[in-house]
């Protein structure tokens, strides 16, 4: 299955925890925002995705599988 990342710019908080958790799946630009590197995501990133998502604080990560 095929899964893809967005993170809403707009709610993202730039605390950089996705970064930390799921370093492969996701970046972060100005100010800590962050957005997802490859998106469909790599098959071995996912569940890492998966923690990132669940972890951030601004519930601005949405996956869609
Ligand atoms: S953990 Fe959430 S709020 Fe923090 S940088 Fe990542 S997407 Fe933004």
């Amino acid at each position: 299955m095929t899964m893809k990342i967005r993170v809403d710019p707009d709610i993202c908080e730039g605390h950089g925890l996705c970064a930390i958790d799921a370093p492969g799946a996701f970046k972060l630009g100005d100010g800590g925002i962050a957005t997802a590197i490859d998106t469909p995501v790599p098959s071995e990133l996912e569940i890492s995705a998966r923690a990132a998502a669940k972890g951030c604080p601004a519930a601005a990560i949405m996956l869609f599988e």
